[in-house]
């Protein structure tokens, strides 16, 4: 054994020994280190320097208590996280996630996996992430409110425009933002830069809702390219119903794919004619309804229950827009066999390890999530970078803007991935290319 592997499974022995029931958190890790072993083998000053534990432990971890009053008077109590991962190329950035699923390894998972998109968007952002096991389905709008106002109270505490900008996640879209803001600015004054993802009437940027949806269809775009093919006259699955899914439906459409599914945690939806990426923005943004009233208000489109991994349809592409782990080994193989020949990650981690060893068995063209859905981030650190200049750029420039990031994200992946001699293997590509970045500003800046 090399002491490149020899490190690689000291430090994995390690963090499983520190945090041995954070599963998620682990996960990503043994992913995350599995491409590692050529910069590893390379770089034995990276060794010296003892970089991957240091790089694994975040910064800080910051727990609290969320209390907030209900609509029939009741006190509610949930529990609030903000992990600051890693501030060497710049202030911690990354999404809030309001589901029942979160804990501390979820929480560190998105974290660990943010350092390293943010790091491959090219701007000069750190990675965290935060949320709370607070489940908004079925609460009521002033609900919502309350539980923000609650949160930010706390979390106010620990963020700044120039040391941690949190924006949304699953469970957090717009209105949460707003309330979250609004609660900031009563504690601590007006402070636009503080949190991305705002309305437009008080310094959001234009495409940053769309951005994560259309960023996934640029960055596929040019996966398939490279490949000789591109999204027209292919049929593409897509899981999910919310802002990514919703966009990313939109993007294809355009670049000439015919979306047939989209889905909900419940369910999923068949339209041969192609998913109408308005009728879905209306149910889920407006009505925030379930994906079921689309095959009630489309002609000719149907609903099933379960999950639409395990559907046999024939598509060409699949992109999982949905959550964590969506996709396990049974699943990836229906893919498969379903004709995909490329996978895109909007969600974050949706492929188990077992999955993205199916597809790079079955030679499927594989996206990973910190290269495909960084568009999100990105387009939030043009937010912040206009935010700062006082200024609101039109919506063609911050698109174009994503779509140059978007494309310059396959690039480098690409490119490192040659250099490590590991071609057409993309997400060892992302890794190296976003690892080597933040390595060297840490080392840069002695023991950080
Ligand atoms: N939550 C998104 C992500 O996973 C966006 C984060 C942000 O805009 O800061 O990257």
């Amino acid at each position: 054994m090399s002491q490149a592997t020899d490190y690689l499974q000291h430090v994995y022995a390690v963090i499983e020994q520190r945090d041995p029931h954070q599963v998620e958190f682990l996960e990503a890790i043994h992913d995350f280190f599995q491409t590692m072993t050529p910069v590893f083998e390379r770089h034995p000053e990276y060794i010296e320097a003892n970089i991957l534990e240091r790089l694994t432990e975040p910064e800080r971890v910051i727990q609290f208590r969320v209390p907030w009053l209900d609509d029939a008077g009741h006190a509610q109590v949930n529990r609030g996280f903000r992990v600051q991962f890693n501030s060497a190329i710049g202030p911690y950035k990354g999404g809030l996630r309001l589901h029942p699923s979160v804990n501390l390894s979820i929480v560190k998972f998105l974290g660990f996996e943010q350092i390293f998109k943010n790091a491959l968007t090219g701007l000069p952002i750190g990675g965290g992430k935060g949320g709370s096991d607070f489940d908004p389905k079925g609460k009521s709008d002033n609900e919502i409110m309350r539980f923000c106002q609650s949160f930010m109270t706390e979390l106010s505490k620990y963020i700044g425009l120039d040391t941690d900008v949190p924006a949304g996640d699953i469970g957090v879209g717009g209105r949460e933002i707003g309330y979250l803001y609004g609660q900031y600015k009563r504690l601590r004054g007006a402070d636009r830069g503080v949190l991305t993802g705002k309305g437009l009437n008080y310094g959001g940027s234009l495409a940053r809702t769309e951005a994560t949806g259309f960023g996934l269809a640029y960055y596929t775009e040019e996966m398939l390219k490279a490949h000789q093919l591109s999204f027209k006259g292919q049929r593409v699955a897509i899981s999910g119903a919310g802002n990514v899914a919703i966009y990313a439906i939109q993007k294809v459409t355009a670049l000439g794919g015919k979306v047939i599914t989209c889905s909900d945690s419940n369910g999923y939806i068949i339209d041969e004619n192609g998913i109408d990426f308005a009728v879905v923005k209306q149910i889920k943004e407006v009505e925030r309804g379930r994906i079921k009233d689309y095959a009630d208000r489309v002609h000719g489109a149907t609903y099933h229950e379960g999950s639409v991994w395990d559907a046999q349809l024939a598509y060409d592409i699949a992109l999982p827009c949905a959550t964590q782990n969506e996709i396990d080994e049974a699943k990836a193989k229906t893919v498969i066999a379903n004709g995909a020949k490329a996978v895109a990650e909007g969600a974050n981690m949706p492929s188990s390890p077992e999955a993205i060893a199916a597809y790079q068995d079955a030679n499927v063209l594989y996206g990973p999530a910190k290269a495909a859905n960084a568009g999100g981030v990105a387009v939030s650190a043009l937010e912040m970078s206009q935010n700062s200049l006082r200024l609101s750029w039109t919506f063609d420039e911050v698109d174009t803007r994503l779509k140059a990031i978007m494309q310059e994200i396959f690039a480098q992946s690409v490119a490192a991935a040659d250099d490590y001699d590991v071609s057409g293997d993309y997400l060892s590509g992302a890794n190296i290319a976003g690892f080597t970045k933040v390595a060297d500003a840490m080392i840069s800046q002695g023991l950080v």
